[in-house]
Order: C-alpha cells, then structure tokens, then sequence
C-alpha cells in the first residue's frame, strides 16, 4: 500500500521504524522558542499532539498513559497534599490528579506555554484540570524549579519529552537529586522511562541512574501498553523518598482510586509491576 505523505503523519524513530497516522485535516502548527508544534486530526486516533516531530497526546490512547503516570502512586501515598507534575503541559497528569480532593496543591512546571494554551483549546478534555482552584501553574525549565524545593511535595511526576533539546536537563542524576530533595518523608517520584522495546538504552540507564540517587530497591519500573508511542510497551519508574522498604501492593479496593477512571484499577496496578524478563535484566532487577 502506498502513503500519500500528503495525508499521513509519520514519526521515525531513529531513521529505521515508524508510527504514522492518516490525518483529515491539520488543525494548528507553530514554532515555540523550544519546539515545534502540531496538532492534526486523525479518524484513527483522534486528535494528536506532535512536538519536534514526536507523538505526545492521542485523544484514543492519552488516557492510559495519565492515568499510569498518576494513579498507581497516589494509590499508595497515605494522605498526599502537596503534588508536582514537571514537563506534562497537556494538562492531562493535573487532569488525574484533580480527581483527588484531599490534595491541596497541584502545580505543573512546563517549560513551554505555548504547549499549555494550544492544548487547552484543542484537548479541552485533557487539560480541564488546570482550571482547578488548586492548579498552579509554572512556566520555566524544570530542574531550575524544583531546585528551589526541598522537602516540600508528597508526589512528583515527570511526564517529559525524550533526553534531547531541554527534556535532557531531566535526564541528569543532579536533577533526580533536587526531585529527592524536594521529597517529603515517605514521599513518591513517577518518571516516564521510554520504552524498553525502542529505547532500551535510556530505559536501563535512566533505571540506574534513578537507584544511585533513591537507592537499589526504591526505583521500581512498571509497564503500561500506549499504542501511539514507540514500541507500544512503555515504562514508568516509581521512586520512594524513604528508609522503608517500600510496599508496591496496593490494599485491594482502595477507597482512593477515583471511580471515573477507564484504565486504572487495583488489578492493572498488580499487573503493571510484574516485569518480563527481558525488562528484569534491563533494570538489573533480581527477585
Ligand atoms: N507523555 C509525553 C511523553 O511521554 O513523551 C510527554 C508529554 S508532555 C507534552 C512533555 C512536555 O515536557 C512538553 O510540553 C515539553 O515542553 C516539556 N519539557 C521538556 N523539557 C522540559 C523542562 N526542562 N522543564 C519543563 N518542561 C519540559
């Protein structure tokens, strides 16, 4: 079948694969002072957010990846009250985490506006979160703001882009420093870790890296299934600010999982940490 490049989005992951979408029709573009951005709308996926070329928002798939980021911490923190989402300008991390109505700060470090605005117009969906009273948002480099926290989140969760242009900032072990410092006790930092399929390589350092910083059994991967991102099986890393072992289990029915939710539940949570093996030896984890 040939592709009329006319009408197909195509993202090339290192120049030998591919993910590509028809789209019906391209709804915005413009060139921020960090990244271009597009955003097409597509029969197969609804609409998509496309940053340097990159698949981001999907309205079909979007939901899985938000819900992943957030709920399997915020299931296991005892009473939260303090959260920060870095990177995450689609609003959509801030989105879950309004769900929650004990927590009384939410605050999204984006580095790009420009990110926000055009997402609150065309993924209203996806960004309503930040007209919550509780959203406060941040528009500067990531590592910059949290350096300026110590002991002061209960939850922090990096939804950024990949280790190139300013996501690399995000990739170093001195920011994972100012994320643990920014911890209070007993407190949790989710990260997007790429994919172990496409990306292995950034996946098993960035494992690493995370366990020199919170230590060997308090960086802790776990999977989730994104059709849109590369390779389709995509990795978070959950890391515990704490001299407790920590407990992954989550109580079964627990009350706090907000029941809007179309992913997420207490079983997914069980299966998302049981790794295959070939994710075991990438992480370096031994039963
Ligand atoms: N879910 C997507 C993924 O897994 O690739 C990420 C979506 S979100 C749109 C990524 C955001 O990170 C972008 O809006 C980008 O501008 C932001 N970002 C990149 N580097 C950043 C930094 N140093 N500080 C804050 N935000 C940053």
């Amino acid at each position: 079948m040939s592709i009329n490049q006319d009408e197909w989005f195509i993202e090339a992951y290192d120049g030998i694969s591919a993910f590509g979408l028809k789209f019906s029709e391209k709804l915005y573009e413009a060139q921020s002072p960090f990244q271009k951005i597009e955003i097409f709308e597509t029969p197969a996926m609804g609409r998509v957010l496309i940053l340097d070329g990159c698949f981001m928002v999907a309205q079909k798939d979007t939901f899985i990846y938000h819900e992943m980021l957030i709920h399997p911490a915020m299931n296991l923190l005892a009473n939260p009250r303090k959260a920060l989402v870095i990177g995450g300008g689609d609003g959509g991390a801030v989105t879950e985490l309004v769900k929650y109505k004990y927590l009384e700060e939410i605050t999204l470090c984006e580095i790009d506006e420009m990110v926000t605005s055009s997402c609150r117009i065309y993924f209203p969906e996806v960004s309503r979160g930040l007209d919550d009273t509780r959203a406060i948002a941040a528009f500067e480099d990531g590592a910059a703001f949290v350096a300026r926290h110590s002991n002061h989140f209960d939850a922090v969760f990096v939804d950024s882009t990949d280790p190139v242009g300013p996501g690399k900032a995000l990739y170093e072990v001195t920011f994972y420093q100012s994320i643990k410092n920014s911890l209070r006790p007993g407190g949790i930092a989710v990260f997007q870790t790429e994919s172990p399929i496409f990306m292995s390589d950034v996946f098993s350092e960035t494992v690493e890296k995370l366990k020199s910083v919170f230590g060997n059994d308090r960086a802790i991967p776990y999977l989730a299934v994104i059709p849109s991102y590369p390779g389709a099986m995509w990795s978070f890393t959950m890391c515990f600010n704490g001299d407790r072992k920590p407990c992954i289990d989550m109580a079964s029915g627990n009350e706090n999982v907000p029941a809007s939710l179309n992913y997420y539940n207490s079983k997914v949570h069980s299966a998302a940490f049981s790794l295959p093996e070939f994710v075991k030896n990438l992480a370096r984890i031994v039963d």
